[in-house]
């Protein structure tokens, strides 16, 4: 028989609470009689007056009521929906004390996760940006329908509700011509918004690219099946709004699903691709390939992986997870020859597109699971001065560290947009004989709880000779 344990916090009771930290979500963490309970909206140094939401055996949730004391810190949220929209998480906060907030989750995650003694690591403050608005170069907003017509948006946290917004703060301003004029068109000509529910309707999300380095603009439209309705007349107008306009794609997704896109991408109009540049490497774009959504922030990240993977010209590197090869193509500038794996077969076609693009031949891309890849070009002689790997949130896979370990390259730089994966693998890494060297979070997502990290992990002497 389970005894119910008694909490010291009920569901709608009303607490008064110090906050003394964040946690990985930016929500507020407070204790009630040793209790913890997660504040969305409050901040570190505050006290405050909160309902209790949800309660767990180790943890609750609870909202504020009322701040008590309020933190020097707190900032008014410049974006009307801010409360509302699941976009942002830390408006409320100065974005300097954002910066060392996230300072502090990667070097709690690496002395936590990673066992790292944070005396003889070099973890860097987070670089951050002088303008940390508008940086985003690619929306995706769900479209619904109200009463007056279309809206777009997104979603409230935890839901699927869509928090119809007119402007986003932390996107490029075209975006929100596009929203807006998508809508617009959209409800006047009578085209549909797609039901989730119902798995009925037509528009599903709309997507917008810009190429802050070229000013291209790219809009996709992703629907619920082939036919759009006055389909002329919808480009022809978007094409006469935006000067700039290289490429409308229309996605088709028919799946009862969260992926956005499905397999199926028809150009409506003009190219299917629109380029950018990051430093002096010019890349193709198309619609469903991941390019980095932070361009200037991307070029300060790259730039510290070169840093840290400091090549004189004689190297072989892998490039796992390459993705488009943006990575890679940076660092065949200095390398003798760089090898990119990835997964998605279109991106590896674009990442070999991108090479030509820019005349590069020291490189090469193969498709497939960097695990299984990189032990078989290990089996064929290939040796790797440096292993650069840049993984999903879900971080590497275990056999890849063991080939690492195996392979012994005499650098690993490792790129994480979450650390307390990076902070796992590094404790793996450090295990087979790695010493972690320099770690440089880089705020690539301001105003939302996001950080991304470069760290610099060399072979130990004594393991080299092994
Ligand atoms: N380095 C790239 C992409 C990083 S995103 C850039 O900076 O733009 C991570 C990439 O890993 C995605 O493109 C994803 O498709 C790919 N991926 C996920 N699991 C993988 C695996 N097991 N092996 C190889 N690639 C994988």
């Amino acid at each position: 028989m389970s005894k119910k344990i008694q909490l010291p916090v009920q569901k709608n009771d009303e607490v008064e609470l110090k906050i003394h930290d964040l946690n990985h979500e930016a929500m507020g963490v407070g204790r009630y009689e040793g209790y913890t309970l997660f504040v969305k909206d409050a901040l570190p140094g505050e006290v405050v007056k909160a309902k209790v939401l949800k309660t767990k055996k180790n943890f609750g949730y609870a909202k504020v009521l009322e701040i008590l004391e309020q933190s020097p810190a707190r900032m008014k949220p410049p974006c009307p929906i801010f409360a509302r929209c699941g976009g942002c998480q830390l408006q409320h906060l100065a974005y300097e004390e954002q910066l060392k907030y996230k300072e502090q989750l990667v070097k709690n995650d690496l002395e936590r996760i990673g066992g790292l003694d944070l005396n003889k690591v070099n973890v860097y403050p987070v670089i951050g940006m002088e303008k940390p608005w508008r940086y985003r170069n690619k929306t995706q907003v769900p479209i619904g329908e109200e009463e007056g017509g279309l809206i777009g948006g997104f979603y409230r946290p935890r839901s699927h509700d869509i928090i119809d917004m007119e402007a986003c703060l932390i996107q490029h301003e075209q975006h929100d011509q596009v929203i807006q004029k998508v809508k617009e068109i959209g409800t006047r000509l009578g085209i549909p918004a797609y039901n989730e529910d119902k798995h009925s309707g037509l528009l599903r999300h709309v997507v917008a690219k810009y190429g802050f380095a070229t000013g291209q603009l790219m809009i996709v439209l992703v629907t619920n099946g082939e036919h759009i309705p006055a389909k002329n007349k919808l480009v022809d107008e978007l094409v006469s709004a935006f000067p700039n306009l290289k490429s409308i794609v229309q996605n088709i997704n028919t799946k009862r699903t969260n992926v956005i896109f499905g397999d199926e991408s028809k150009v409506l109009w003009g190219e299917p691709y629109i380029y950018d540049k990051i430093g002096d490497i010019r890349f193709a774009i198309s619609a469903r390939s991941f390019f980095q959504v932070n361009p200037v922030q991307t070029q300060v990240l790259y730039e510290k992986a070169m840093a840290y993977a400091d090549l004189e010209g004689h190297e072989t590197v892998i490039d796992a997870y390459c993705g488009i090869g943006t990575i890679s193509l940076f660092l065949a500038q200095k390398a003798k020859q760089v090898l990119g794996v990835e997964v998605v077969p279109e991106a590896v076609a674009d990442a070999k597109r991108n090479a030509r693009l820019n005349g590069m031949t020291n490189v090469q891309f193969a498709v497939g699971e960097a695990e299984k890849i990189i032990p078989w070009w290990r089996a064929q002689g290939i040796k790797a001065d440096v292993i650069v790997v840049d993984p999903p949130r879900k971080g590497c896979d275990g056999s890849l560290l063991k080939t690492i370990i195996e392979m012994k390259p005499e650098r690993v730089v490792y790129i994480s947009c979450n650390p307390s994966t990076l902070a796992r693998d590094i404790k793996i890494l450090e295990a087979g004989g790695f010493e972690t060297r320099e770690v440089q979070p880089v705020d690539m997502f301001p105003h939302t709880s996001h950080v991304e990290v470069a760290a610099k992990l060399v072979v130990t002497y004594s393991h080299h000779l092994r």
